[in-house]
């Protein structure tokens, strides 16, 4: 019902006193192995928040690969979607984090980026008749922009969160029901400093101009702004006690989308992926923090 596609990468994270300098080696690390990528995070979000997950992405045919691949079969997405490049290796981010909180962050998207228009061919029907397609832009852009296509024709909602953003065709843009940036990508897209909550909705009238049917920035904790054909409207953060907020976009993301894949409108999924995305925030980690439906709920309650 929901279809994702997009990026599957190990992160391998090492804890250091500093991030290192250009030419210096810093010891006293530890390392970490994750599970990572955009889509993969997003697409356990949905799944986590209840949904029926189709996962669309390609691994490489080494050891990383099959690691991703076990680790999201035993969490219950469906096997038939991850595709095996056998000449290129699985995507992987080098990530360092200093005792200060710092990143750094160097990714190798691998065969993220091999992920073809063709090798959807296969996938064309179950794309055709989902409720929502969600995408990023850890993969190439002709492929996302060959699925956005292809799901609107059908009459596929369309949500692209623009992550890492990049300049946005025309031929892509006609065929978004939703365009989620943060704000560093709304800021990039909408050509314009967000400050305040005014300069986010001049950024939002900018994004929406180049054909896009509704935009919804995320602003951390100051929550997201939505702009559609009718309304702008502020929906601020639920209050909590944030203590990591790496990929809150990310469960922000699958939620939403799940909620929509349920026959929700906007003014009804957000709450929930909000309230997803804070809990998320509560807890260490990317694909570690990701709320339950049950958890979800039990938020909203409170
Ligand atoms: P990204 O992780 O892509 O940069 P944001 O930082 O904008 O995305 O966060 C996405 C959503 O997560 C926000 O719209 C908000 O609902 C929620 N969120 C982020 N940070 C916090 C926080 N400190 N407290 C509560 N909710 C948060």
């Amino acid at each position: 019902d929901l279809m994702v596609i997009g990026s599957a990468n190990i992160d391998l994270v090492v804890s250091l006193p500093k991030i290192p300098k250009n030419g210096e080696t810093v010891l006293g690390g530890n390392f970490l192995e994750v599970f990572g990528g955009k889509g993969a995070n997003q697409a356990m979000a949905g799944h986590r928040a209840g949904g029926d997950i189709g996962f669309i992405c390609k691994l490489g045919n080494d050891r990383y690969g099959n690691d991703l691949q076990s680790y999201f079969t035993k969490t219950g997405l469906p096997q038939e979607f991850f595709l095996k490049d056998n000449h290129t290796p699985t995507g992987i981010a080098q990530i360092f984090v200093s005792e200060k909180g710092d990143n750094a962050i160097g990714v190798a998207s691998g065969a993220n980026m091999t992920l073809s228009p063709a090798d959807l061919a296969p996938f064309i029907p179950i794309i055709s008749t989902a409720k929502v397609l969600l995408m990023q832009l850890e993969i190439p852009l002709e492929t996302v922009t060959y699925a956005a296509e292809l799901a609107l024709k059908n009459g596929v909602k369309v949500i692209l969160n623009p992550a890492p953003a990049k300049d946005l065709t025309e031929a892509l843009c006609k065929n978004l029901w939703l365009l989620t940036p943060n704000k560093v990508e709304a800021e990039f897209l909408g050509e314009t400093p967000i400050t305040n909550l005014t300069e986010a909705e001049t950024a939002a009238q900018n994004i929406r101009a180049k054909g896009i049917e509704n935009v919804l920035i995320t602003l951390g904790d100051q929550g997201c702004l939505l702009h559609t054909e009718n309304l702008t409207k502020h929906y601020p953060t639920f209050p909590v006690a944030a203590v990591d907020t790496t990929a809150a976009g990310d469960v922000f993301n699958g939620a939403l989308a799940q909620g929509i894949t349920q026959g929700w409108c906007l003014a009804e999924a957000i709450p929930f992926a909000m309230a997803a995305a804070a809990l998320s925030t509560t807890k260490l980690g990317a694909q570690t923090s990701i709320p339950s439906l049950g958890e979800i709920e039990r938020f909203l309650e409170q």
